[in-house]
């Protein structure tokens, strides 16, 4: 018999329960026994869901308070010292302040630093490691969560992060601290939670190993040999699933083949290629779980499709050892689709959530045990419902696959050269040395929400709430004016988010009222669905930057959201590569560029704050990617004449290793947050000469903190180190809209003040 798999079910409630829990309890409105039942209610309803889908191996401990490699630190004790943790368990409020910090009068320590998970927009707590050490089991949650499970009658396979990942997924904080080298402290914790879970009656235990899909050096490939060598001794008769997802094993193939362990899962949505290898390579004691549905997307699968990958596994090594199982834990997408009440039904039709994907992985699985018949019904449903998505009047607009195929290399150029349009931008736009700007948003206060929610709920009307963008941006102007900054914008008031915004005025995009992923703690979003060809009916933003041009005589900043921010924080179209689906949004935000230099906007800042989160896994595909990427960016930003300068914004602070890419996307200007690191990050510019003009962040927007005149001046005088000073823009690290009228006034009038010092002093003007 075929059986049926997850490897992670979503954690935040059908209807955001956890997010509720968490935040009542942080601010003391709940007690920790409430939080605590409502976790296990939200578990015990997971746990049931899956079973009533038929799913036969069903995960435990996927459940996390904020975040799974958190929990894995509090699993092995690895808690930094400034938590003043004894050494003992660790308690749910030393946990949170792990997470998130504390800062109260008698207690102020940070939060662990935040990273993204792989390539997807999950962000985990960085572990950190110092001299010295030490590992001890310090909770007990893994087997905890395994007898709960058990109580209720289901016998789970508990989930943890294996002990290779969650070292290199850590951080030394010492130097002289190697990572790898903390194994041998690190197993004994492993192994005793092998031994309990064994004790406990667990019969599997699913090992997720998601490094196995990065490039590897030789002393990780000899970690794993080491870990699961021991691993396999500690466990007993426990079964041991070793997992990777988000791409193919490559050259770390081998060594998870040779691995001591029961089964080996493999992502075929990402990377089915590998499969005709490992058919041919799989040992006869390892099972094989096939993740066949897409953890990551939202698409219904083409279970036809699945049924041939999962024949052919069959046919070289039977149903026995066959396992049918999602590609990556559930954790990436939405729940239930049928609590779905905004989406259009002919686009809710194509569509699959997690509960969703529960039956298909359970009709998969019965159609290889006990043959296709057993479940006509609902393949003959797939079929038709995957037919219509591929012959919709919605996906397809044969206008603008026309104009794609039609895009030759003039189309990804500007005139002339960065030097030549530097002298025309000079001549038509006279700025002074180090000028200054913003990023684009300014406050979004409680009022500016509160218009918005208004409108949207049909409260108040257009044209009622248009006056009121107006006056807000009217007020922005004059901020900007009084103070004193050179280019002005128009501060974004009427933007939800910077994605949906344009979504929503974009063919092709569906948005979601209930499609809440987690993107960390207990913050979650609803990612656009892109479905269909992009196109823009008609001008976005070209209203508000003309408006805000109407009220002043001072150069006014258009502000968009560029192809690749917008592919990348998006559930995208899985039938056809990512790169034609960015494509076309670069063409229509390339219409609006235009439109907005023909509107007499003589600056367009295009903002690509993901376009770094976009590189893949493994360095062997980046060149491909930047290829794509930096075309799609040029793309957009190449319609308009010499004399419009083109401004880009990125907000992270790690680009050493992609500079040579930046340079290429030929932007005028890029604006790049730099302060957190005091400029260091600029020294990327040392060895590579950035040809354009940049503007180094000069202050942290993620903080209520004003910075004073003298503190951004030193910075600028840093920046001048790295940088040509004729080339240098002052500006934020990133957009305003987190921050309160409070901060951001005194903030920017001390960054215009800044300028001006740095100005007298190196030009002496002033
Ligand atoms: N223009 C956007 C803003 O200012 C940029 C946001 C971002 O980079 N994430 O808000
Ligand atoms: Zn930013």
């Amino acid at each position: 018999m075929t059986t049926s798999s997850n490897l992670g079910y979503p954690r935040i409630g059908p209807n955001r329960e956890l997010k509720r829990a968490l935040e009542g309890y942080w601010t003391r409105r709940i007690s920790r026994t409430e939080l605590q039942r409502v976790a296990a209610t939200l578990r015990a309803g997971g746990w049931q869901r899956q079973q009533a889908a038929g799913i036969d191996h069903i995960p435990s401990s996927d459940f996390s308070y904020y975040d799974h490699v958190l929990d894995t630190c509090a699993m092995v004790g690895a808690v930094p010292p400034r938590y003043g943790f004894a050494g003992d368990t660790v308690d749910l409020d030393t946990y949170f302040a792990m997470a998130r910090g504390v800062g109260t009068p008698d207690r102020d320590v940070t939060a662990m630093e935040m990273t993204k998970w792989f390539d997807t927009n999950y962000h985990y707590i960085v572990p950190e490691f110092e001299a010295g050490q030490r590992f001890s089991l310090a909770s007990t949650k893994v087997v905890d969560e395994f007898n709960e499970a058990k109580q209720l009658g289901i016998l789970t396979r508990p989930v943890i992060l294996g002990p290779v990942s969650f070292l290199l997924l850590g951080k030394a904080k010492d130097s002289n601290v190697r990572r790898l080298d903390l194994l041998q402290r690190l197993l004994p914790v492993y192994e005793e939670v092998l031994t309990r879970l064994a004790e406990a009656g667990s019969e599997w235990v699913q090992i997720d190993e998601p490094c196995l899909a990065l490039d590897l050096q030789d002393a990780a490939r000899g970690a794993y040999e080491t870990a699961f060598g021991r691993l396999r001794q500690a466990g007993g008769s426990l079964k041991i699933l070793l997992t990777s997802y988000f791409g193919e094993l490559g050259p770390n193939l081998e060594t998870a083949l040779g691995l001591p362990v029961d089964g080996i899962h493999l992502d075929l949505m990402r990377a089915p290629e590998q499969l005709d290898d490992v058919l041919s390579r799989l040992p006869q004691s390892m099972a094989l779980s096939a993740g066949v549905v897409d953890g990551r997307n939202v698409w219904l699968n083409d279970l036809g499709r699945s049924l041939e990958v999962l024949q052919k596994i069959v046919a070289a090594i039977g149903h026995e050892r066959l396992i049918v199982a999602p590609s990556c834990s559930m954790l990436h997408v939405p729940i239930d689709l049928a609590r779905e009440q905004k989406l259009d039904p002919e686009i809710r039709n194509w569509l699959s959530f997690a509960d969703q994907k529960l039956q298909e992985l359970a009709v998969l699985a019965r159609a290889m045990s006990e043959g296709r018949d057993a479940v006509g019904e609902q393949i003959e449903d797939n079929r038709r419902r995957i037919a219509s998505r591929g012959a919709s009047v919605r996906v397809h607009r044969p206008e603008v696959k026309k104009r794609v195929a039609a895009l030759g290399p003039g189309d990804t150029r500007r005139g002339s050269p960065y030097a030549q349009r530097r002298l025309v931008q000079r001549g038509k736009l006279p700025l002074a040395p180090f000028p200054t700007t913003t990023i684009g948003s300014f406050p979004q206060t409680s009022e500016v929400r509160a218009k918005r929610s208004a409108f949207t709920k049909g409260q108040i009307d257009r044209e009622a709430y248009e006056a009121f963008l107006e006056q807000e941006i009217g007020r922005i102007v004059r901020f900007q004016e009084e103070i004193g900054i050179d280019v002005l914008v128009h501060g974004e008031p009427e933007r939800n988010d910077m994605v949906q915004y344009f979504g929503e005025r974009l063919t092709g995009f569906a948005f979601t009222g209930q499609g809440w992923v987690q993107s960390y703690g207990s913050r979650y979003v609803r990612p656009p669905i892109i479905y269909g060809d992009v196109a823009r009916p008609e001008p976005m933003t070209v209203r508000w930057s003309t408006y805000a041009a109407s009220l002043t005589d001072r150069p006014v900043k258009g502000m968009l959201t560029g192809p690749i921010t917008m592919l990348q924080w998006s559930f995208v179209r899985d039938d056809q590569p990512r790169r034609d689906t960015a494509r076309q949004i670069a063409l229509a935000i390339r219409d609006e560029v235009c439109d907005l230099e023909a509107a007499g906007i003589g600056l367009v800042q295009i903002d690509e704050p993901a376009f770094r989160e976009g590189l893949p896994l493994k360095r062997a595909d980046w060149p491909a990617y930047l290829a794509w990427a930096v075309e799609c960016f040029r793309l957009a930003s190449s319609g308009v004449s010499d004399a419009t300068q083109i401004h880009t914004h990125m907000c992270y602070s790690e680009f050493n290793d992609i500079i040579s890419a930046i340079g290429e996307l030929d932007a005028d200007v890029i604006s790049i947050e730099s302060s957190r690191s005091q400029m260091e990050l600029l020294e990327a510019f040392e060895s590579y000469d950035y040809p354009n003009e940049i503007g180094p962040g000069v202050f942290d927007i993620h903080s209520p903190r004003v910075p004073g005149v003298e503190e951004i001046k030193q910075l600028l005088l840093k920046a001048t180190k790295y940088l040509a000073p004729e080339k240098v823009w002052v500006n934020p690290d990133c957009g305003l809209k987190t921050r309160r009228w409070e901060e951001v006034r005194p903030a920017l009038k001390n960054m215009v003040e800044a300028a001006k010092a740095v100005r007298a002093e190196l030009v002496g003007v002033g």
